[in-house]
């Protein structure tokens, strides 16, 4: 689905008077690959690289230095622009920056009709988007009268409508309460399982990346830690080097082994947590949210 090889980018400073001063590695010497289908996280402290990153996926912005194929098209060719725009839809953190309609269906409508997507197909696709995440009673309402999350989830309906491939979504829950967050994964996830949308999600709340197929942490431009969600924070020190968290539980479950517990590194939900606990006392410890 995405295919990245060697990428650098450099952007160009410049002075008070706007005269190139200097260059900035934002990205420098990626290589990697996506499967269609796969949900993979993206990971890393601010200013690691990851919207520079984001952007090179939905041809915003151009290789300095290697290249990147998006469904086998080139971004560095320009005449594929708008095939690679429909192919990779892009979600970006803020969702007022994102929704320009009067109300919710006429927002999700803009994507098809600026692709020229016949009416009555347009009415189709915006009723099956706004299903697909949970807004479709919200369609006659105006996007101002929306939660963050809801908010988030029409943007997201905007993207599904325009049937992309992939979508890429640049920490599309840094500004939402947490069950706004959880709302946007869960339609995230959904998209990935029951569509067959290709999903990178870039976050820094950890636990969003735990049912990840893949994770890849940035630091300085680089990928420094790549691998599933259990290889990755199963190196809590190396995470903590690169000023990351684990989650919480594999951090609690971390720290108990420390402790001389019997419990292994890599733990991702409460439920395994209770697990080792339960191997390790012969105790009964249910692990049943409240
Ligand atoms: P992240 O999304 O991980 O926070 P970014 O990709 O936004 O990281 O930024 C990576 C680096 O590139 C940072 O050092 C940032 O200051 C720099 N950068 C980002 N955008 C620009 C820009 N438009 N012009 C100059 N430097 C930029
Ligand atoms: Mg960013």
């Amino acid at each position: 689905m995405i295919k990245i090889s060697k990428l650098i980018h450099d952007y160009i400073q410049r002075d008070e008077e706007g005269n190139p001063s200097g260059t900035i590695r934002a990205i420098n010497d990626i290589s990697l690959d996506v499967e269609p289908g796969q949900f993979i996280a993206i990971l890393g402290h601010n200013g690691s690289g990851k919207s520079t990153l984001a952007k090179h996926l939905n041809a915003l912005l151009f290789p300095t230095e290697g290249a990147v194929w998006v469904n086998g098209l080139d971004t560095k060719d320009q005449s594929l622009l708008w095939e690679i725009r429909q192919t990779a839809g892009m979600v970006f953190q803020n969702p007022d920056n994102q929704i320009i309609g009067q109300v919710v269906e006429e927002d999700v409508g803009f994507g098809p009709e600026n692709m020229g997507v016949p009416t009555e197909k347009i009415w189709e696709r915006v009723e099956e988007s706004l299903k697909t995440v949970g807004m479709y009673e919200y369609r006659k309402k105006s996007p101002n009268r929306l939660s963050g999350g809801q908010k988030q989830r029409v943007s997201i309906a905007g993207v599904i409508a325009m049937h992309p491939k992939c979508i890429i979504m640049d920490e599309p829950t840094a500004m939402l309460d947490p069950s706004g967050r959880a709302d946007v994964i869960n339609a995230a996830m959904k998209l990935n399982r029951e569509e067959g949308i290709t999903i990178i999600l870039i976050t820094h709340y950890m636990e969003e990346a735990i049912r990840a197929d893949r994770v890849f942490v940035m630091d300085e431009g680089k990928i420094a830690m790549q691998g599933t969600p259990r290889e990755v924070f199963s190196q809590v020190e190396k995470m903590q080097a690169i000023h990351l968290d684990v989650p919480q539980v594999t951090l609690l479950g971390h720290l108990l082994r420390e402790k001389g517990l019997d419990i292994p590194e890599g733990i991702l939900t409460r439920e395994e947590l209770a697990q080792a606990l339960r191997r390790q006392c012969g105790c009964r410890i249910t692990a049943e949210r409240k």
